[in-house]
């Protein structure tokens, strides 16, 4: 395997400061710095930004970054016994990691980068990934903090996130990075790619927001598309019954005949904001 700096293999690294994957941690570790390079520069140019990491690890994701240019790595751990792994990779690149201990979802990540573009790229843990994704896609203000995000998750939930109408995956995931995001899925990485490796294959996928997304109350969307895929295969005038039924459905001019998988995201925006 190809070195990607002057620093140890990752495998020597995990067995130096005894690394054993928590589960309990979502703990699937990438060994192989090339894959980590791969996935890096799916966030496109790195040079001049400011990365946020979720999860580094003993950090293979965040060497790749670095090594890409990254001006600068913020980076969220919980697990304490990886500090010192990671503090030999902050003294590799002097001022360019800073690692912070802490649980990513009581993170206030708008607070944490102030300089030039932000990009958030993680191998993120399996247990957390989707809420913190839904958390990016809620903050504040819109446009977001971050010009993009490289994400890896299970497959199963990276085909959620990329699904549009009519699509099998496509459910509350799907429409939410449909109002706000361009998400696309990049590619896939085995099992095998792992230490200790995970049941499924996961997938990284890389969502870009949209400036101006469709006006609409988050919240309004959440209670449509609640309701809606709480009963995905009925028609809508059955599954949106709670919440107005024909009456919200007429005045959004949507047939109550059609169910939510065949709706477009404008038409969830649509009966979000007729409520
Ligand atoms: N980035 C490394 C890699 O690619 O090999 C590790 C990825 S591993 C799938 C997920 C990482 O997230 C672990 O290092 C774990 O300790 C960390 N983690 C789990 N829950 C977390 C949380 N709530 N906040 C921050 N980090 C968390």
């Amino acid at each position: 395997m190809a070195a990607i700096d002057g620093l140890p293999p990752l495998r020597d690294v995990i067995t130096r400061h005894g690394l054993d994957a928590k589960k309990a941690l979502g703990q699937n570790f990438l060994l192989d710095l090339n894959l980590t390079q791969k996935i890096a520069r799916t966030a496109g140019p790195l040079e001049g930004v400011t990365v946020i990491e979720v999860g580094p690890g003993p950090g293979g994701l965040t060497r790749a970054i670095l090594s890409l240019g990254a001006s600068k790595v913020i980076a969220i751990e919980r697990d304490a016994r990886c500090l010192p792994a990671l503090a030999e990779i902050a003294d590799f690149y002097p001022g360019r990691l800073e690692v912070i201990e802490g649980d990513a979802l009581k993170t206030s990540f708008e607070d944490l980068a102030t300089e030039g573009p932000v990009k958030i790229i993680a191998n993120l843990p399996y247990n957390v990934g989707t809420q913190l994704l839904v958390n990016w896609l809620l903050p504040k203000t819109w446009p977001p903090f971050y010009q993009s995000m490289t994400l890896m998750f299970q497959r199963e939930v990276g085909l959620r996130i990329v699904a549009d109408a009519d699509d099998d995956h496509y459910g509350r995931l799907g429409v939410l990075c449909g109002w706000r995001t361009n998400a696309r899925m990049a590619f896939d990485v085995p099992p095998q790619a792992f230490s200790p490796p995970p049941k499924v294959t996961s997938s990284v996928v890389h969502l870009e927001p949209i400036e101006n997304p469709i006006p609409c109350l988050a919240e309004d969307l959440e209670k449509v598309t609640m309701a809606a895929f709480g009963q995905r295969r009925k028609m809508l005038r059955q599954s949106v019954k709670s919440i107005g039924g024909e009456a919200l459905l007429a005045k959004a001019e949507i047939d109550p005949k059609r169910r939510a998988e065949t709706l477009s995201v404008e038409e969830f925006c649509r009966l979000a904001n007729c409520l």
